[in-house]
């Protein structure tokens, strides 16, 4: 692994809070950094469980692209460090949790939450594709709130920096896109698929082609089976939308810089990145 940016970060540097979550290859605590009495969320891997699945090359790329993304929405990866047994990642506290168990709470989200959130994911993953990042795993489970509410990017472990056309299946299920499950080679447009199927997901508590089983579910992807049951609480402005995004095929899948200008998103969206500034003083103060 390249060198952390500050070689000599150790446990010893924080105290250590309560535990937040739990992976597959380890655990996520609450922190503070002791110098700057900078708040953080310490994630433990286990190398013994990296070496395990083999898991190492995953990692090494996930902590190398989101350690160069900076945007509101996207959760900073401050720094990491390793010792003996663990690596840790410095990253930055998303006090709200995961909007997976907001949006089971709530059972669905206003079309103006709806439309922030959908405005929000379209900014941050408009970023991450001019950098030539694809996160390729957009889902509910992978986006956290911060103390305001703000929506952010968890979680690059499927994620690549490439222009070429990419074979690797990857993605969950219900989010996957047409040309992902056929295996015909894949580009940034699985990004905006899953944009998508999240923002059908807000408005109406659960994704558009989701099934009890799996198979079912890859058939009604591939037939484009996609309908919207009637509710008063969904405009015909966030179909459009929704229609628009979710499209075979991936060329004509609505860009998300038109994502930014559609008319549901301009007439619902609230402002977002409002706490900019104030998150950069406190990044000053910790790095
Ligand atoms: P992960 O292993 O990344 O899936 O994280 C497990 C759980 O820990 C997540 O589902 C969140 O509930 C929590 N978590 C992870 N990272 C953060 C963070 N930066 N801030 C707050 N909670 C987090």
């Amino acid at each position: 692994m390249a060198a952390p940016a500050r070689q000599e970060w150790s446990m010893s540097d924080f105290e250590i809070g309560k535990h937040i979550g739990g992976g597959k290859f380890g655990k996520v605590y609450l922190a503070r950094e002791k110098q700057s009495g900078y708040v953080v969320a310490l994630k433990v891997i286990y190398k013994e469980k990296l070496e395990k699945y083999g898991f190492h090359d995953h990692l090494r790329r996930e902590i190398k692209i989101q350690q160069a993304l900076d945007h509101p929405n996207v959760l900073r990866l401050f720094t990491w460090f390793h010792d003996e047994d663990r690596v840790v990642l410095v990253l930055e506290y998303a006090a709200r949790g995961e909007l997976y168990k907001v949006l089971q709470t709530a059972g669905r989200f206003t079309e103006r939450t709806a439309a922030t959130y959908v405005a929000s994911l379209a900014d941050a993953l408009a970023y991450c594709h001019k950098k030539h990042v694809i996160h390729r795993d957009i889902k509910l489970e992978n986006l956290l709130l911060d103390i305001k509410g703000q929506i952010k990017i968890a979680d690059f472990g499927w994620a690549v920096q490439s222009n070429a056309k990419r074979h690797t299946f990857c993605g969950t299920i219900d989010y996957l896109a047409p040309e992902m499950i056929k295996g015909t080679g894949h580009d940034r447009a699985v990004d905006n698929w899953a944009l998508g199927i999240l923002c059908y997901e807000f408005l109406y508590g659960s994704p558009p082609f989701q099934v009890e089983d799996l198979e079912n579910t890859l058939r009604r992807i591939l037939r484009m089976d996609l309908t919207f049951p009637s509710t008063p609480y969904v405009s015909s402005g966030a179909k459009d939308l929704i229609s628009k995004l979710l499209v075979k095929d991936s060329s004509k899948r609505l860009s998300l810089e038109d994502v930014m200008k559609h008319p549901w998103i301009k007439k619902n969206a609230g402002p977002s990145g409002s706490c900019i500034k104030q998150r950069e003083v406190k990044k000053a103060k910790f790095i």
